[in-house]
């Protein structure tokens, strides 16, 4: 099918590697580390840029299970290195770092869990994408933090340059990390994991709680030191899994208001530095706020769009799915004849015809090449559909005449919105099946009136004949036995005895009279009728009979199954007037669920001619001289077998010898 589903956010190869998180960790931090410090020591002296703290947030979120903990060994020496940089003593940083590592490690783990790791973001990450857009990243975080800094001064926290590290820190979670989410999950459309329970919410929002009460009760000075924004991060977290990376998003400006207001009335858990710097403090928060708000409107406008897009080809592959489903071949091309669509019934057809396997993106006249017979007409036809009619043909394709088959084809113009013409297209059905059936109905109801009319004449003529018989015996009686007029009778007699045996036959074959089907046992009754066949074959004929015991039973009248034994093995005889071998074979047989017996009488005679296999089944059609064939053999093991829910073949060669194949469905249990 030509019309595949695109996916945009299918990760790359490199991403399954188990390379990927070491050239992230080492390249992508490392690069931060390197590109970000010299920026903010040019301008502060002892500053750096934090994104890793988001950057790892993502990035473990991201990753898959199995290259998480050495994600998480790359992010803590990469921001132990960053902390050593912005100049803090070795175990400081180390300390530092294991606190954002641990951290974040434990809110990965706990959504994890919540989500049996079916969270949207698990796995998803496209590495190469991912490394792009945290280096990009590190620019606002960087720019945001010295700004920050400027305006609010150096000694924002006296005595520790802790302020630059939260500041670029909060930038990165709030900022970064719903960007780099964004960017590399794929479309979520909102409240896709249902799957978490309110417990978890209650559990998130007391977690919460509990930390903003911390820090609004002002609990000494290591509570202080909790960045609130990191705090805030599993309550930011849970939004985004429980409504998507657009609930992160909206959570996060819920957040920054809170921010805002509490630096606005100086009070509450935001105000962690209280009042000390309070000035200085209220506006670096305002500013941040003010700086980070809008920055969600990208993640947001991102997700909406790929929502939206997701739908769309949610749609397309529905509409692709129903057209490969369909029996038709269908095929479309656009203004150039180019196609653009087709779906396999289509192009397992065209192989069949053509021996070429067509896709889209061909032209309809380069895959129409082999088949030379029938380009013109098909592109003619195409032209006109482009030109705006729609028309139904039908025509026979195909250049090797035993791959030739009937199509109705219906083409028709592909329109946009606007009415335009952009393409056309074409539903194909393969009718040369459903004309071989109506050709095999035709034949069937007439011979059904054939037989119709033969067994009423026959029912007339049976009377008549007894009639004769009669009349000829009152005569036998009222002559002499020695008169020579009883020869005559006697030869009517026997002419009469003669029709009377023929209009059976008629009668038979137009199924006049009752039929008692049971459950029989084929193998059981041809075994008993090898002995009634034998002496009809004559000493010239060598039979062969192989059953099976394990043939399921049959239900039909066994007494029409023996008609339809002894027709095959007249014709066989008849077939073989210098001797020869006839043989009768039984066996299982399944057909599709079907199963059921396979009963095959084979013979070494004449065969046939192509023009007497043709006419096989009609009635009254005989190859024997007048007196010998009734043409009615065939036509009643026809009838016979269909009745009873079978069919019959027939293979046959000049010279070599005929065989009949007859299948009978086995009873139902
Ligand atoms: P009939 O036997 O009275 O001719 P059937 O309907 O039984 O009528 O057979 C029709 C014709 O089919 C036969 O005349 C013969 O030409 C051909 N036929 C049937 N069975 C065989 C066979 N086993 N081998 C060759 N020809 C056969
Ligand atoms: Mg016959």
């Amino acid at each position: 099918m030509a019309t595949q589903t695109h996916n945009a956010t299918h990760p790359s190869a490199f991403a399954g590697s188990p390379l990927a998180p070491v050239v992230i960790g080492v390249v992508g931090l490392g690069l931060l580390t390197w590109l970000g410090s010299p920026v903010l020591r040019h301008f502060e002296g002892a500053a750096i840029p934090w994104p890793a703290h988001g950057l790892a947030l993502a990035l473990l979120l991201s990753a898959q299970r199995v290259h998480r903990n050495l994600t998480a060994v790359l992010v803590l020496l990469s921001a132990t290195l960053g902390a050593v940089f912005e100049g803090a003593t070795a175990p400081r940083a180390l300390g530092a770092a294991a606190l954002l590592v641990g951290q974040t490690l434990v809110v990965v783990e706990l959504y994890d869990r919540l989500t049996a790791g079916r969270h949207p973001l698990r796995g998803t990450i496209a590495y190469s994408r991912f490394l792009a857009a945290s280096v990009v990243g590190v620019l606002p975080t960087t720019i945001i933090a010295h700004l920050t800094v400027s305006i609010v001064g150096p000694d924002y926290v006296p005595g520790w340059n802790i302020g630059h590290w939260l500041i670029a820190a909060m930038t990165s979670i709030i900022a970064l990390t719903p960007v780099l989410l964004v960017v590399n999950a794929p479309p979520q459309p909102a409240g896709a994991l249902r799957s978490l329970v309110s417990l978890e919410f209650f559990l998130l929002c007391a977690a919460y709680a509990a930390v903003l009460l911390n820090a609004f009760l002002h609990l000494g000075q290591f509570w202080i030191a909790i960045p609130p924004a990191v705090a805030t991060l599993p309550f930011l977290m849970w939004a985004g899994f429980r409504f998507g990376v657009r609930g992160f998003c909206i959570a996060a400006v819920l957040f920054i208001a809170a921010v805002v207001t509490s630096a606005v009335i100086n009070v509450g858990p935001f105000n962690i530095f209280g009042a000390t710097v309070p000035e200085r403090g209220r506006r670096a928060w305002i500013y941040l706020a003010s700086l980070v708000g809008p920055s969600m409107l990208f993640p947001i406008a991102l997700t909406e769009h790929r929502v939206a897009e997701s739908r769309i080809r949610g749609t397309l592959a529905q509409l692709a799915a129903i057209i490969e489903g369909s029996g038709d071949l269908i095929a479309a091309v656009d203004r150039d004849l180019t196609i653009i669509a087709v779906n396999s019934a289509w192009v397992d057809e065209f192989e069949r015809l053509s021996g070429r396997r067509v896709r889209a993106g061909i032209r309809m006249a380069d895959a129409l090449a082999p088949l030379p017979g029938d380009a013109a007409d098909s592109l003619a036809h195409w032209r006109r559909a482009l030109n705006g009619e729609r028309f139904t043909v039908i025509r026979e394709i195909g250049e090797v005449a035993r791959l030739r088959s009937d199509y109705e084809i219906t083409y028709g113009p592909v329109r946009d919105e606007q009415g335009v013409v952009v393409g056309a297209s074409q539903v194909v059905r393969n009718i040369s099946e459903r004309r071989r059936r109506e050709a095999e109905d035709a034949d069937a109801r007439r011979l059904e009136s054939v037989g119709r009319l033969a067994g009423g004449v026959a029912h007339d003529f049976n009377n008549l004949m007894t009639a004769v018989i009669g009349y000829t015996e009152i005569l036998q009686q009222s002559l002499p036995s020695g008169d020579p007029r009883q020869d005559d009778l006697r030869q009517i007699e026997k002419a009469a005895s003669r029709a009377g045996e023929l209009t059976q036959q008629l009668l038979a074959f137009a199924r006049r009279r009752m039929i008692e089907p049971r459950l029989v046992d084929l193998a059981e009754l041809v075994d008993g009728l090898t002995g009634l066949l034998r002496p009809l074959l004559g000493s010239g004929v060598q039979l062969a009979v192989r059953t099976d015991p394990t043939l399921p039973t049959v239900r039909l009248d066994p007494t029409q199954f023996e008609q339809v034994l002894m027709n095959l093995a007249v014709n066989a005889r008849d077939a073989m007037p210098g001797g020869g071998k006839l043989s009768i074979e039984l066996t299982n047989d399944l057909r599709g669920e079907q199963r059921g017996v396979r009963l095959a009488v084979r013979d070494s005679g004449t065969g046939m001619t192509p023009d007497v296999l043709k006419r096989l089944w009609e009635p009254f059609f005989t190859t024997k001289p007048l007196g010998k064939g009734t043409g009615l053999g065939l036509p009643t093991v026809h009838g016979i077998v269909h009745q009873a829910g079978g069919d019959i073949t027939v293979d046959s060669v000049v010279g070599r010898g005929t065989t009949f194949i007859v299948f009978l469905p086995a009873a139902e249990a």
